[in-house]
């Protein structure tokens, strides 16, 4: 098999820009149950994936139907029918990602919420403006680059104290998020979008295996605070599977919301139980652990419209998440890193799950990670080199250091100053490294996409980080605080030298460095995909992966989820990779993770033992077909993941399923 010449890919460019330019085209029939992939109609695909229904037992998000009137992928069902409702009234994809948001409050309180923060990166058709609203959390004023040191506690400790107490919850700013996007970009009130969430929470929800799973076990943590464990574990018993929730306490805070706006949470009684809530500690660090926000904290809060970074990766240009998230600059340079191999070329050694195709991944992966511990924090506050870290010569270099035959000793991050075309400062100093990131938080916060009917296109990844926040609920309000102020650094990088800080540390006012990596995919001016992921440090790799599965590999959007996934989170590169959940095929064998263990990689495992048993992120995803107009969805079967649509297009054919969305939706095909 062969992948496309660059001739090819430049012919195949042209192509789809002229499709893209031209109405009158015929209409392309996709089998059914079959996804259009990125490739050219008869492109060999890198990978043989289960295409058809006979092939795999068919889950309820392989669902390879087309729709024209917008698609949500969401997590959770209820989730993604509040997001499709507003559609249906009309709304667009900016009103849809409020009420999705909301809901996601209510049915997986555990990763996301008005505790919380997060990133969406939006496009305008209209205006083909594509923007990110940030939302992340920020240090309260009183913050210090010193507060997570925590000399009393054993080092063993400290990070799930601190992450369970008051001192780690930053700022939220996903309420503000929401409003800020209604108002400028959306068509209904925050009421509107407020309203499926509150009716859900007053009247109850069955509740999904994977909230059950997660109450039953809160990841070894120190436990709830009480008036969590009230709401999940009522009388001490955790709610099972299909339990009944409901949640009074969250209705009845969106009710304030939705009566008096945002302000009620930032300035209003709201926010004075928020900063009351904070001010929670665990014991073994009393004061210390005490949270630092003040009403002003709140009062000040603001949200910030972001360019994206873009990267052009074989004639797509993939819009990513900029600083305070390290997700957009470090995906851009992996991919960077690995344009320069024929990815995707079976032929060649490069075909999907190969040994040499997931070495080369897992050294790009090393690679920018040794990049991100130094270069990327709050550009607020420290001077990022974007240009430089995405400058194609700069990232040639990093590139040079992969070698197809071994693995290389541990990077040390490169020196991007010199080709920053940005002017930040002496371009001698650099900034003090900070430790490496490599913990793995694989089942954190949550990401959804969406597509309205005019082409407007939200991105929208959303946590309160760990799962359960902090684990403090606010009493009588009902919802999560985040430990997002764990995500900087806990011993301050600060080089006292130079005086230079390090790109993560606390400071008061400061975001903590992300890895969300919220994507859209353009071709031209179009947006084609959107997709992003949880999982902390591993979001930046789940997005590499589907990227590389998209583009590469020639797989539809919901093969490119599906497919097993790998992930390196440091540049010494202890590799995690999937491959236990039956929908995940081909696995990696053990003869490839052998092969990988013989050039050195950190395959957990002894040789011929199967070491790939990882769960790694939550990936959902939207396509545009630029060549009919047509919209489909992929969604993780990690969780709930689920697509709906409206105006489906009709059916073509004997094997095509779900007949009860054309009794719903209008059919025009
Ligand atoms: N705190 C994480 C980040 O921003 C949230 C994502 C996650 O843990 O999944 O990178």
């Amino acid at each position: 098999m062969h992948a496309p010449s660059p001739l090819g890919r430049l012919a195949l460019s042209l192509a789809l820009a002229a499709f893209s330019a031209s109405c009158a085209l015929p209409v392309a029939a996709h089998p059914p149950g079959h996804h259009p992939s990125l490739r050219t109609p008869g492109t060999p695909p890198g990978i043989v994936l289960p295409p058809t229904d006979e092939d795999v037992p068919a889950p309820p998000a392989w669902d390879g139907v087309a729709f024209r009137g917008g698609v949500v992928s969401v997590s959770h069902p209820l989730a993604a029918q509040a997001g499709r409702d507003v559609l249906a009234r009309g709304g667009n994809a900016i009103d849809a990602a409020a009420a999705i948001q909301f809901m996601l409050n209510v049915v997986e309180p555990q990763f996301s919420g008005i505790g919380g923060g997060g990133f969406m990166m939006i496009h305008l058709a209209h205006r083909h403006r594509t923007f990110a609203i940030d939302g992340r959390e920020k240090a309260p004023a009183a913050a210090t680059p010193t507060q997570f040191v925590l000399t009393d506690v054993p080092a063993a400790q400290r990070f799930t104290i601190a992450s369970t107490s008051g001192l780690s919850v930053g700022v939220p700013g996903t309420l503000a998020v929401l409003d800020h996007a209604l108002r400028r970009y959306g068509t209904i009130r925050l009421s509107e979008a407020l309203a499926p969430a509150i009716e859900v929470a007053e009247k109850g929800f069955r509740i999904n295996r994977f909230l059950a799973a997660n109450i039953a076990n809160d990841g070894g943590r120190t436990g709830f605070q009480p008036e969590t464990a009230a709401v999940f574990r009522p009388g001490g018993v955790p709610l099972a599977d299909g339990a009944l929730l409901v949640q009074p306490d969250l209705a009845k805070t969106f009710r304030l919301i939705a009566r008096h706006g945002p302000k009620v949470f930032y300035q209003g009684e709201i926010a004075q139980a928020l900063v009351a809530a904070q001010q929670r500690s665990r014991t073994p660090v009393a004061a210390e652990g005490v949270g630092r926000m003040t009403l002003q904290d709140l009062a000040d809060y603001r949200v910030v419209e972001r360019d994206p970074v873009k990267v052009d990766y074989r004639g797509w240009t993939v819009a990513d998440m900029a600083p305070p998230s390290s997700g957009g600059l470090t995906v851009g340079q992996m991919l960077e890193m690995v344009e320069r191999f024929p990815m995707g070329d079976a032929g060649q050694g490069f075909g999907f799950g190969s040994p040499t195709t997931l070495h080369v991944m897992t050294e790009a992966m090393r690679l920018a990670f040794a990049d991100r511990a130094v270069w990327m924090g709050d550009e607020d506050f420290v001077p990022v080199p974007k240009t430089g870290l995405l400058n194609p010569e700069y990232v040639a270099t990093r590139s040079a250091m992969i070698s197809l035959t071994s693995r290389m000793a541990t990077p040390a991050a490169g020196n991007p100053l010199p080709y920053d075309t940005a002017a930040t400062g002496n371009r001698n100093v650099r900034l003090a490294p900070e430790k490496e990131d490599t913990e793995q938080r694989p089942s954190h916060t949550t990401h959804y996409s969406v597509v309205d009917k005019w082409g407007n296109v939200v991105s929208f990844t959303t946590t309160i980080e760990a799962t359960w926040g902090t684990g403090i609920t606010v009493p009588g309000y009902g919802f999560l605080l985040n430990n997002e102020l764990t995500d900087f650094n806990f011993d301050p990088a600060f080089n006292p030298a130079t005086g230079n800080p390090g790109a993560n540390d606390v400071a008061p006012g400061k975001r903590p460095r992300s890895s969300m990596a919220p994507a859209i995919v353009f071709k031209g001016r179009e947006p084609v995909l959107a997709y992003g992921s949880p999982g902390g440090a591993t979001i930046i790799n789940s997005v590499f992966n589907v990227t590389l599965n998209l583009i590469d590999h020639g797989m539809s959007i919901q093969q490119a989820i599906n497919a097993p996934r790998l992930s390196v989170t440091s540049a010494t590169g202890t590799v995690s990779c999937e491959g236990v959940e039956p929908f995940m095929q081909p696995k990696f064998s053990v003869a490839t993770q052998d092969a990988l263990r013989s050039l050195g990689h950190l395959v957990p495992g002894a040789a011929g033992a199967n070491g790939c048993t990882a769960t790694i992120g939550s990936v959902q995803g939207v396509v545009i077909d630029l060549r009919t107009g047509r919209q489909y969805g992929g969604a993780d079967l990690r969780r709930e993941g689920t697509v709906l649509g409206l105006k489906r297009v009709k059916a073509q054919g004997p094997k095509d399923r779900d007949k009860r969305d054309e009794r719903d939706d209008e059919t025009d095909d």
